[in-house]
């Protein structure tokens, strides 16, 4: 998506050779009218799959996936971090390491969220090493639902996680897929 990709090459903020920082326009101040435009392509892209629902993970996924859900005319759900008694004990639940904070959280949906019949998008706004999007689908196969593709804004296609998944037969569409981002020069692949 040129619009995505500009955006990064204007406001994108290497950290390191491996972590960029889009708090300009994703992350912390959002680009609302941006933001519309990746809900858009995602809807293109999967028009014709029938999702039900929105999966997502709090908290950067939040925003993303309610714009796009806007496209579908469907609810979105987001896993909790940390599950805690606010929503019960009626829950699917996964391990999962976050590569930003390098420590391990358990995630939670609650099992009247998500059922056998639903046909399910995924959104996230990165994938590095895939632990995020392994976790709901986890999840989602907990509660019998299908995964029907995962939508990524940004991919880091020098981790491993995205094409994991390619290979393990999901459909993974990202709007911006970085090659190499090596001493601050973003590379689109
Ligand atoms: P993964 O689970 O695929 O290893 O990492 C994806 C998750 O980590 C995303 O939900 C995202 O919040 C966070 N993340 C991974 N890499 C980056 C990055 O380079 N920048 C930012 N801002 N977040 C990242």
């Amino acid at each position: 998506m040129e619009l995505l990709k500009q955006r990064i090459l204007a406001d994108g903020k290497v950290i390191g050779n491996d972590c960029l920082k889009v708090d300009m326009f994703l992350n912390h101040q959002i680009d609302v009218g941006l933001l519309n435009e990746i809900g858009r392509e995602f809807h293109r892209l999967f028009a014709e799959n029938n999702i039900t629902k929105i999966v997502t993970i709090e908290a950067s996924g939040i925003g993303i996936a309610c714009v796009a859900a806007q496209y579908f005319s469907v609810p979105v759900v987001f896993a909790k971090k940390g599950a805690n008694k606010n929503i019960g004990n009626n829950l699917y639940t996964a391990d999962v390491y976050s590569f930003t904070k390098g420590t391990t959280t358990t995630i939670a949906i609650s099992k009247d969220y998500l059922n056998e019949k639903d046909r399910v998008l995924i959104i996230d706004d990165f994938m590095a090493n895939g632990k995020a999007a392994h976790g709901l689908i986890n999840i989602i196969n907990q509660a019998g639902a299908a995964v029907e593709g995962i939508g990524i804004v940004i991919e880091k296609g020098f981790q491993s996680g995205g094409d994991a998944l390619r290979s393990l037969g999901y459909r993974v569409e990202s709007l911006a897929i970085i090659k190499s981002m090596e001493n601050g020069e973003i590379v689109f692949g």
